[in-house]
């Protein structure tokens, strides 16, 4: 099992559940914009928000943002340690350095020291982009050796500053790569490890890369807390992150939505059905499974053993509840019937 670190009030490895996050993608001085995505993300689900700190001033407006949320704070540096200093001491909940570009060993034993006496985290984060000089000869070109030789390099001049709350991800814009890199990573320490395929594009294609390289750690136990990179709306990520954990079994709440892909049998609107209830339920925090199924042949028994579900017939639907079969209505109020279900459900 992996070392347990606190991103403010939310633990990382340990076996705690794997937290969610995602990047504001905006100019933190841009209080109209971040206000919004903020909100967005908290509405989706989302645990750990970073933020990218480009200059003295974003890492000040810091202290703002932490205002702002409920959410843990990250702030993400490149180039210029004094930066991560100024970050920490402004408030930020963990702080992400890039070894390929943070600058000198020096500056990493003051960003060590200031988050040492703040209790902050850091994490290492290595892009197969920016791997420091020379790592890549030193190992051969082997990329995802390389990742892990420059982490584990990094951890050992934060451990001799008596530092340790470390937490490591290893990102590649290629998906197998980084899965390589994470599994060798796992093999080598116990720090908690952040998974994602980095640029990995958009929401469509950028998911399902996603999906690969981060289900697949998943499956092998390895990953605490995961980002999700889209072109595209922070709240995207999240809801791309849920359902990648919800598809390699790790449940976190929220309602998990079954649907046939149709076929010559089917009778009714199924896809504008599954769109509606999909709609509707994504703010439902409950744990539950709905089938949304299009005919009689495989629709009631995945319905029935769904927590609530629907079996499309001519224009028309049953809808079930927990096993039993609960009315027929007309295709336009089964979607609304159901949501309002789910809605009412006490468990
Ligand atoms: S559940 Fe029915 S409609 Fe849906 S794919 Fe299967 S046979 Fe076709």
């Amino acid at each position: 099992m992996t070392k347990r670190i606190m991103a403010g009030s939310v633990p990382i490895g340990g076996g705690a559940p794997v937290s969610i996050q995602s990047m504001l993608k905006a100019d933190i001085r841009n209080i109209g914009e971040i206000r919004s995505q903020l909100a967005a993300l908290e509405e989706a689900g989302c645990d750990i928000v970073r933020a990218a700190v480009p200059d003295a001033d974003a890492a000040d407006a810091l202290a703002e943002l932490k205002k702002m949320t409920g959410m843990s704070v990250v702030a993400d540096i490149h180039f210029d340690w004094r930066l991560a200093v100024r970050a920490a001491r402004a408030g930020a909940d963990k702080i992400r350095i890039n070894p390929g570009n943070i600058g000198s060993r020096e500056g990493v034993r003051a960003v060590a020291k200031c988050c040492l006496e703040r209790g902050i985290p850091i994490r290492i984060g290595v892009n197969s982009g920016s791997l420091e000089k020379g790592v890549l000869e030193e190992c051969g070109n082997d990329l995802a050796e390389a990742m892990v030789r420059s982490a584990l390099r990094q951890a050992e001049l934060l451990e001799s500053c008596g530092f340790g709350d470390i937490c490591v991800s290893l990102k590649a814009s290629d998906a197998p790569e980084t899965i390589r890199a994470n599994r060798l990573l796992s093999a080598r320490c116990d720090y908690p490890i952040h998974i994602g395929v980095t640029e990995s594009g958009n929401v469509e294609y950028g998911t399902i890369k996603s999906a690969v390289g981060i289900g697949s750690l998943l499956c092998d136990g390895i990953g605490d807390t995961v980002r999700v990179s889209l072109t595209a709306e922070p709240w995207r990520e999240v809801v791309a992150a849920k359902n990648i954990l919800r598809a390699a079994g790790i449940r976190r709440g929220g309602v998990e939505i079954i649907s046939c892909p149709t076929c010559g049998r089917t009778k009714i609107d199924l896809m504008a059905l599954a769109r509606e209830v999909e709609e509707g339920v994504r703010d439902i925090k409950k744990d539950l499974k709905v089938a949304v199924m299009g005919c009689v042949v495989n629709g009631p028994g995945e319905a029935s053993n769904a927590d609530y579900g629907i079996a499309g017939g001519s224009d028309s639907g049953v809808i079930f509840a927990k096993g039993r079969i609960i009315e027929k209505l007309p295709q336009s109020q089964l979607a609304k019937k159901l949501i309002s279900m789910i809605r009412d459900d006490n468990g």
